[in-house]
């Protein structure tokens, strides 16, 4: 009998890594990843026309998972400026899952990277590329098993020019922000050695510890806590991603991301060079947090 349960055990452990346990298709993530980090993206420097490109190619994956809109379209414009850059018409995009309750999570990832320099073309595939296929990733799941909570997508602009898109998205919301109980923001997911995942927040939103502790390991990824104490200095994440718009209207939010590596902001983070044991599994724990707390997210207030 126990030989059995090992045999049965060993026989099952490879599908479950390849399929990520039924929760997202691994072969349709890296396909995502690979069209935005394209060459022909140029980058996706806000404003651009290889953002604009990205745009559509994310518009038509709203499209085709079958996500709401809550205007005629995806479309959310703003304009911003800053030192290096002003963009009249920047472009989030967000379609949305209707749950039985109109209290929401809301799941970004920014779509835009630093464009090209002296030729030279700054893909972004882990940056950000990557949490936007696991974005895409999340809403194709919630879309196949109807969530409880409303679960808002959405693919900011602008976060390397200063979380852009994030702040023109709390700053017009398309729910009255009390109405959003967690964020859940993924900002490069798919290089990390070690096969950690870092999930965080839970200094800044202790209620969030006991569900992070609840996410099983899965073969190739697992969560670690941190990168969120003030004392860290330049290794406290608070401010490093457009979670930080949530948190300064008191929102939780969880981020998730790895630590940093040396294609980071290079030429180098490229398709090529994302790791693709580790990603897809990275992904999967993100939806397995998402999943644990649609279920539980009225006990956060
Ligand atoms: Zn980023």
């Amino acid at each position: 009998m126990k030989n059995i349960l090992v045999l049965a055990i060993l026989v099952a452990l490879p599908l479950l890594g390849c399929s990520q346990g039924g929760v997202l298709n691994k072969q349709q993530l890296l396909h995502d990843v690979k069209v935005l980090a394209a060459d022909s993206m140029g980058g996706r420097l806000s404003g651009s026309e290889g953002n604009r490109m990205a745009q559509d190619y994310i518009q038509q994956r709203f499209k085709e998972i079958g996500l709401q809109a809550y205007n005629k379209d995806y479309v959310q414009h703003f304009r911003f400026e800053n030192k290096r850059l002003t963009v009249d018409k920047a472009t989030n995009l967000v379609g949305f899952i209707p749950g039985k309750s109109t209290k929401a999570i809301v799941i970004t990832a920014h779509y835009d990277h630093v464009g090209t320099r002296n030729g030279e073309v700054y893909n972004g595939a882990d940056d950000n590329a990557s949490g936007v296929g696991a974005l895409l990733a999340a809403a194709t799941y919630f879309k196949q098993h109807q969530p409880k909570h409303t679960i808002i997508f959405a693919a900011l602009d602008g976060e390397e020019q200063g979380l852009q898109g994030a702040k023109a998205f709390v700053a017009n919301p398309p729910v009255p922000l009390q109405n959003i109980l967690l964020n859940v923001n993924m900002d490069m997911l798919s290089i990390n050695d070690k096969g950690e995942l870092y999930a965080s927040g839970a200094y800044n939103n202790p209620q969030l510890k006991p569900y992070l502790a609840q996410i099983q390991p899965r073969p190739h990824a697992r969560l670690v806590l941190g990168h969120d104490r003030p004392e860290q200095q330049h290794d406290d994440w608070t401010n490093q991603s457009d979670h930080y718009a949530f948190f300064k209207q008191h929102i939780p939010y969880m981020y998730f991301g790895v630590e940093d590596h040396p294609h980071y902001h290079q030429p180098s983070d490229e398709y090529r060079n994302i790791n693709t044991s580790f990603y897809p599994d990275a992904a999967a724990l993100v939806i397995d947090f998402v999943k644990l707390m649609d279920r539980n997210l009225e006990k956060l207030k």
